[in-house]
C-alpha cells in the first residue's frame, strides 16, 4: 500500500483501486475448448502461428500468371493450362506462355505476376495482353499476413469474434483458456420488489442486479442470482454463507452504509475480512471490500448510480484481473466542457456526459444535467464519464475537462 493509503478520512480512489487489486488473486484452472467453443474465454496461453499465412504465393484476381519476362519479346503469350483454387498447375510454363489463373489459386512455380482477365485480348488459346505489367502484380505473396512463428495472440487475450476466425486460419483446431468465473449476486433491502411483482406503499423496483448481471455477463462470467434478501441479520448471514461456497466473488448491493437497516457491516465482521472504506469519489462514497473464506466480497452501495459506477471503475478492474484477462485500457480524453459543473474539492467525481462533435468539428462534452445517485437515466443519456479529479472546484463552461468514453462494458 502507498503513503496516501494510510492517510484518515475518506480514502483516495487510486488507494482504493491499488489496495483491492493487492488482494486479488488470478485464477489457476485452465480447460482445453475447440475454437467453436471458446468465444470470450481469456486464452492461457500464447500462440504462434504454425504456418505462412497465405501458405503460399496465390493470385489475387481472376486473370492469367505468367513470367514477366515473357512480354519482353511479344505481348501475345500462348495459354498452357488453368491453375483453380484448390486445384494448382504442377506443370511447366516456359517463356512465351501463360496460365489461366483464378483468385486464391496457387502462383505455377515459373510464374512471377498476374494480369487481370479484364486487361486481355483472348483468341482461343493466344492472349494478348493490352497493358504494360509490373514484376509481382496481382500476387499475394507467402507469409505477407502473417509468418510461421509469429506470435499472433497473446496469453491474457479474451478471444473475441475476428480471432477466433484467426485461429481458424492459421488450422488451430482447439485451445488453452482459463475456467470462466462465477460471481454471486445479492441485493438487500426490505423495500425492494422484482418487475412483475406488485408495489407496496414504500416500496421501490429492484434494479441493481439486473444491471449488474448484464454487465458481468458481457464480461464473460457465470452470475448465480440470490435475489433480494430482508434487512435481517439471521437472512443477509445465511444468504452470504451460501453465496461463498457457490462463488469467485460476491456481490452485495444495499446496507454498507451506517443507516439503522445496514447489515451488511455486521454480518460480513462475523463470516471474513472485510474492510469498509469511505471513498473518496462520487458517486460512490460507501464501498466495501474484503475476502470471504472462499471468495472475494464486493459491498456496493445501494443507490443505483452509485452501485453502477463502483462496479465499473473498482470491481470490474478487480475481476478482470481475477479472470487473467489484460489490463482494461479505457479512453480517456481532454476536452472542452460546454456547461458549468457543480463541485466541491475532496471526492473525485465521475459525472456522467455526452461526448458529440460541435459545428466546428471539435469534440465538446456536455452535462447529462441533474447528477442524483440515485437517477440512473442520467447513466442511460450519457457515452462518457467527466472525471473531476479529488482537489477540483467547479468548472466553468469552456474550460477543458478529462473524460472516460463507455467503455463495452457499460454502453
Ligand atoms: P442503501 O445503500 O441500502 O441505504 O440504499 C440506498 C438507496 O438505494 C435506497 O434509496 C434504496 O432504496 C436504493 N436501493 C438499494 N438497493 C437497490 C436495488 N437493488 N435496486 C434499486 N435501488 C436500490
Ligand atoms: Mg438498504
Amino acid at each position: 500500500m502507498s503513503d496516501c493509503c494510510s492517510a484518515p478520512g475518506l480514502l483516495p480512489f487510486e488507494c482504493a483501486l491499488e489496495n483491492m487489486l493487492s488482494q486479488i488473486t488470478p485464477v489457476t484452472e485452465t480447460l482445453t475448448l475447440p475454437i467453436a467453443k471458446a468465444l470470450n474465454y481469456v486464452l492461457a496461453q500464447d500462440i504462434a502461428s504454425p504456418l505462412n499465412v497465405p501458405n503460399h504465393d496465390n493470385s489475387a484476381m481472376d486473370g492469367y500468371a505468367f513470367a514477366l519476362e515473357s512480354l519482353t519479346q511479344s505481348n501475345t503469350l500462348s495459354l498452357v493450362g488453368r491453375s483453380m483454387a484448390g486445384a494448382p498447375y504442377e506443370g511447366e510454363c516456359k517463356r512465351g506462355e501463360c496460365i489461366r489463373i483464378m483468385t486464391g489459386a496457387k502462383m505455377p512455380s515459373d510464374c512471377d505476376s498476374v494480369e487481370m482477365q479484364e486487361n486481355v485480348q483472348a483468341q482461343e488459346n493466344h492472349i494478348t495482353f493490352l497493358t504494360e505489367k509490373q514484376l509481382g502484380s496481382h500476387v499475394r505473396k507467402t507469409g505477407e499476413d502473417i509468418q510461421r512463428g509469429q506470435q499472433v495472440l497473446t496469453q491474457g487475450h479474451q478471444l473475441s469474434a475476428i480471432d477466433i476466425g484467426i485461429l481458424a486460419s492459421l488450422g488451430v483446431s482447439n485451445v488453452q483458456v482459463y475456467r470462466k468465473l462465477t460471481v454471486a449476486l445479492i441485493a438487500t433491502g426490505d423495500e425492494l420488489k422484482l418487475p412483475g411483482q406488485t408495489l407496496k406503499s414504500g416500496d421501490i423496483y429492484e434494479s441493481n442486479s439486473f444491471v449488474l448481471r448484464a454487465m458481468l455477463e458481457k464480461l464473460h462470467i457465470n452470475v448465480v442470482d440470490f435475489g433480494v434478501i430482508e434487512d435481517d441479520f439471521e437472512s443477509i448471514k445465511a444468504a452470504f454463507i451460501r453465496a461463498d461456497s457457490q462463488a469467485d466473488a460476491v456481490i452485495s448491493s444495499g446496507g454498507v452504509s451506517v443507516g439503522d437497516a445496514d447489515y451488511t457491516k455486521t454480518v460480513l465482521d462475523d463470516l471474513g475480512e472485510i474492510g469498509f472504506w469511505k471513498i473518496a469519489m462520487k458517486p460512490g462514497k460507501p464501498f466495501a471490500f474484503g475476502k470471504l473464506p472462499n471468495s472475494v466480497f464486493f459491498g456496493l452501495p445501494g443507490n443505483p448510480v452509485s452501485a453502477l459506477v463502483t462496479f465499473h471503475q473498482l470491481a470490474i478492474v478487480a475481476l478482470t484481473k481475477m479472470q487473467n484477462a489484460q489490463e482494461l485500457k479505457r479512453t480517456n480524453l481532454q476536452v472542452k466542457c460546454v456547461s458549468d459543473l457543480k463541485k466541491s474539492p475532496g471526492r473525485m467525481d465521475f459525472q456522467r456526459g455526452v461526448l458529440t462533435v460541435n459545428e466546428q468539428g471539435e469534440s465538446v462534452v456536455s452535462s447529462t444535467g441533474s447528477q442524483g445517485s440515485g437517477i440512473l437515466s442520467s447513466l442511460a443519456r450519457a457515452n462518457c464519464f467527466i472525471v473531476l479529479p479529488a482537489e477540483q472546484d467547479k468548472v466553468n463552461a469552456g474550460e477543458i475537462v478529462s473524460v472516460q468514453l463507455f467503455d463495452q462494458f457499460i454502453s
